[in-house]
């Protein structure tokens, strides 16, 4: 089963050539303790090396159960060294800070056994090694001979068809080593050991035959017939499973780590996750904000209107825009038949502009008006009126009266918020109906600033106007604007007003609801080569999101500096991962597990930590959000009365993800090389390291 060719390896130490091994050549069966005796640099772990696939850089060739060495690819020896051979060392090779149990388990995991099965096995393999009491303790806190048989153990976990032990007792005091080859003798009924020593008389206790080395070469091979051993060979039964290591193995073996230095990934993570608070709050404020200020204005300006202006001003300077006229108020409310009403803002010399109201004409008449106006509460400002020409169309939104009657400028109704406001304790709002308001229209001059400024008043003109209906409606006619037909037409009658002179750089046209507007103004946009459409609200809205977009980048930009030094840090962690675990490395390779499987180790480490670091930053910048919008609400409240609580600093739940994300896969990045380095590790390099 085990024919060794011409086996030849030499070292070079500068001009220097050791021959370790010089043309080896021999065959074994199955079923027997063979013993390779010679003294201490004869080439006897070269040999073991080579034969248990760690060496691969040899002259000659050897071949088992029929396949060659030499030949085989990089698949073929990691199953090999997985499924063909068990390796017992001089030095145990344990994970000293995991339990037997744990170690045993270790060479059961790279064949992806299932978890019930691979629980049964290690008992009964810590069983036959007589372990079976020790299966909890760590390896660290058993005695060297017990350690041995955990190796033991380890080695048999995958039913291999050679064990190769090299120098099993070598560590041990003699009466320790007799027991372990007890065990070995025990097990060499089933299958071939092939056991290194530099001790004739071991040998002779118990190989069934021994090859003596000396200087590379072999010397002699005896049949130990002196023990006269009746050889009765138990054939093994096995199943040939791939060698691959899952990569939920692979996360466990590094969770386990991570659990070890526990001090350590969690400052890690915490060292890398400032950078990621840093992003997340970044993200949370630049968001909630735009968010809360969004509700904000949604809650003060009507999303039923949307302004109107000449497409052609866009980008243009201020001073040059092509403005308004009366025409435009007639086109435009043509447009769509969705539009009802729209407000036109009056500007210009000598146009009285309508804005107070009381029910009582002295008060606004008074000589000191001005200085009243900030006391007196029943001279209210801008009144909620609706002309008849709107009243059309939101006819159902009458609560009291009437609509007023066609034509007639003197009557009008007024919202429910207005009615409210004007009404006192002791009446009802339909006592209102019928009654006068009085309204004061105020003379704009350019010069009524400077006018003010100088102690003279604006000059005032009061008119009465009848309240015929209230509505509940949610459009806002105020009073700096005409709204209308019914403000043209009266301020035609009562100011002698030039419409033709009307202008105005942009108008509101107002739409039944917010929804029924957005429409339209989607159907025009792209069919309207004159007129551009804007929703109110949204020019702020996203004047918001524009300028919080860069006050991101710029966050970011800070953030960023952080994640590169994130990226080191994690980076040189696992490279000093990588080597305190160089001895692991080379026991995971020896027992069977691929390169991959080494990167897959050190990669899960890292993912380990950017993940730990995410969920850190994350909850930092929560626990700051939160604090921030306590101090916030605490400070300056809400924008408007019924507007929500804000939420200024707000983490969205997808940008969390993408945090997550980010970080796994940042942290994979960190770990890729020095993983990469690990992997590509000698295997007996690795094992020499401790
Ligand atoms: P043994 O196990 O019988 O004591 P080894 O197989 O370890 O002997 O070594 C055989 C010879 O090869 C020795 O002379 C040793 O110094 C040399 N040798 C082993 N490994 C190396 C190496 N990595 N580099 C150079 N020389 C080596
Ligand atoms: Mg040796």
């Amino acid at each position: 089963m085990l024919q060794i060719k011409n086996l030849k390896k030499s070292y070079k130490i500068g001009e220097h050539e050791i021959k370790a091994l010089d043309d080896v050549t021999f065959e074994l069966a199955s079923g027997k303790l063979v013993a390779i005796v010679g003294p201490s640099g004869c080439g006897k772990t070269t040999l073991m090396n080579i034969l248990g696939a760690l060496d691969g850089d040899f002259e000659g060739d050897v071949i088992i159960n029929g396949k060659s060495l030499k030949e085989a690819g990089t698949k073929d020896l990691d199953s090999y060294r997985k499924n063909t051979i068990g390796f017992i060392f001089q030095q145990f090779n344990l994970l000293n800070s995991q339990t037997s149990k744990q170690n045993v388990e270790l060479a059961l995991d790279l064949s992806g056994i299932s978890k019930k099965d691979r629980s049964e096995k290690v008992k009964y393999l810590l069983e036959r090694v007589g372990l079976l009491d020790q299966i909890k303790k760590r390896v660290n806190l058993l005695s060297g001979g017990q350690r041995q048989r955990v190796a033991i153990a380890r080695a048999l976990a995958n039913d291999p068809d050679i064990i190769l032990a090299d120098e099993p007792t070598g560590a041990l005091d003699a009466k320790t080593g007799e027991k372990v080859m007890d065990l070995l003798k025990e097990i060499s009924k089933e299958r071939l050991i092939l056991m290194v020593t530099h001790s004739p008389e071991i040998a002779e206790a118990y190989a069934d035959l021994i090859i003596n080395m000396e200087d590379g070469k072999i010397i002699s091979i005896d049949e130990n017939l002196a023990k006269g051993r009746e050889m009765e060979i138990i054939p093994i039964k096995k199943e040939e499973t791939k060698s691959k290591m899952s990569v939920l193995t692979a996360l466990k073996l590094s969770l386990r780590n991570a659990w070890i230095k526990k001090g350590r990934t969690l400052a890690t993570a915490i060292g890398t996750s400032i950078g990621i608070a840093g992003i997340a709050l970044a993200i949370a404020i630049t968001s909630g904000t735009t968010n809360s200020v969004n509700t904000q204005v949604r809650g003060v300006f009507p999303t039923n209107s949307v302004m109107v202006g000449y497409k052609e001003n866009i980008d243009k300077n201020p001073n040059d825009i092509k403005k308004l006229g009366y025409e435009d108020i007639e086109e435009i409310n043509s447009l769509d038949n969705e539009f009802y009403a729209y407000q036109f803002p009056l500007k210009g010399e000598d146009i009285p502009m309508m804005s107070f109201y009381s029910l009582e004409e002295d008060l606004l008449k008074a000589e000191d008006f001005f200085n009243k106006l900030s006391e007196e509460d029943t001279i209210k400002r801008l009144i909620d009126m609706m002309s008849p020409g709107i009243i059309e169309d939101v006819k159902d939104d009458i609560q009291y009266g009437t609509v007023p009657n066609e034509g007639e400028l003197n009557e009008f109704v007024i919202s429910l918020s207005t009615a409210k406001n004007i009404i006192k304790d002791d009446e009802k709002l339909e006592d209102l109906i019928g009654k006068n308001i009085y309204v004061s229209f105020v003379k704009q001059t350019s010069h009524s600033d400077k006018m003010r400024g100088q102690g003279k008043p604006p000059e005032i003109i009061v008119k009465p106007l009848k309240i015929s209906g209230i509505a509940n409606t949610t459009t806002l006619m105020n009073t700096y604007y005409v709204s209308s037909d019914w403000n043209i037409k009266y301020y035609e009658k009562e100011f002698n007003l030039d419409k033709k002179k009307m202008e105005a750089s942009s108008m509101i046209v107002y739409g039944k609801s917010a929804e029924s507007i957005e429409a339209s103004v989607e159907r025009l946009d792209g069919n309207q080569d004159k007129y551009q459409f804007e929703m109110a609200g949204k020019t702020i809205t996203k004047q918001i999101e524009s300028t919080m977009k860069q006050v991101r980048m710029g966050l970011m930009g800070f953030a960023g500096v952080s994640i590169v030094v994130a990226v080191l840090m994690i980076s040189i962690v696992i490279y000093i991962s990588v080597l305190e675990r160089t001895n692991e490395i080379g026991i995971l390779r020896a027992i069977g597990a691929r390169s991959k499987d080494i990167m897959n180790i050190f990669v899960a480490e890292s993912f380990i930590i950017g993940i730990l670091s995410a969920i850190i930053g994350i909850g930092i910048s929560i626990g700051i959000s939160n604090v921030i919008n306590n101090l916030v609400y605490k400070f300056l409240g809400t924008f408007a009365n019924n507007a929500p609580y804000m939420e200024v600093a707000k983490l969205p739940l997808k940008d969390a993800g993408l945090i997550l994300l980010f970080c796994a896969t940042l942290s994979i990045i960190s770990g890729l090389y020095p993983s990469l380095k690990a992997s590509k590790m000698d295997p007996i390099d690795a094992l020499k390291r401790r």
